[in-house]
């Protein structure tokens, strides 16, 4: 509900992650065979030269790369940094920002994955997996302290109807992604930043389906007089 658009690698109109006003936003290579690479941040003039030279996540040094994009905001003329199709400047603007219906235990797990998902898109994904689990465990009502494996809590909240076809999966992706990260390593998030921006939506989309949802069904219900509201037959 109203969170905006968040910066894209496939829009040309968003949320400029420096000022915020939703505008057109203006994308130019960068650093193909170039030497130096410079931005305007928070209408500053930046550099990014911390990264030239350096080994990025890709095995790559930026100054070689023909992917990497600044993005100039039409409004405020400050631009973002974008290599392999993840914005690396400004910091901190990975993943969607998060549902306003979400709790508040579960928000703050899910701000620290969008801080530390530039860095690490593995840490960021076991973090995601965490505030599912947090959410789970509220939806669930799970006394404090009592241990319940995740994939039982979304079994059950899949049996009462809590949630239902792309949620679960919704769900089940968050989970696994997270498992594998930690365990497993099979999974590259690396490789296609995509996964891992996508991952974000889900939670969110948890969030508002389990809770958003039928809350504003709720108060459209209460719109309804309650002689009539007895009358319905829903339950
Ligand atoms: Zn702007």
């Amino acid at each position: 509900m109203s969170k905006g658009q968040d910066p894209r690698f496939d829009l040309d109109a968003f949320n400029c992650p420096n000022c915020g006003a939703f505008a057109h936003q203006w994308w130019y290579r960068i650093g193909a065979g170039g030497d130096v690479i410079t931005a305007r941040l928070r209408g500053k003039p930046a550099v990014a030269a911390p990264l030239l030279g350096k080994k990025m996540r890709y095995g790559e040094t930026v100054a070689a790369r023909d992917n990497a994009y600044a993005v100039r905001c039409m409004y405020c003329q400050s631009e973002s940094v974008w290599i392999g199709g993840r914005m690396i400047l400004p910091e901190g603007g990975t993943g969607e920002r998060a549902d306003p219906e979400m709790p508040e235990g579960v928000r703050a797990v899910y701000e620290e994955a969008r801080t530390i998902a530039q860095k690490s898109p593995r840490a960021a994904a076991a973090l995601l997996r965490l505030s599912v689990e947090m959410l789970c465990r509220e939806l669930c009502k799970v006394p404090q302290g009592k241990q319940v494996e995740l994939n039982e809590m979304i079994k059950a909240l899949k049996e009462k109807g809590r949630v239902k076809g792309a949620t679960v999966e919704a769900l089940e992706m968050v989970r696994v992604v997270g498992n594998d990260v930690v365990h497993a390593g099979r999974i590259d998030l690396e490789e296609d930043g995509s996964l891992l921006e996508g991952l974000f939506g889900c939670v969110n989309k948890v969030v508002d389906d389990a809770i958003g949802e039928p809350k504003r069904q709720e108060s459209l219900l209460q719109k309804i007089p309650e002689e009539e509201r007895k009358k319905m037959k829903t339950k």
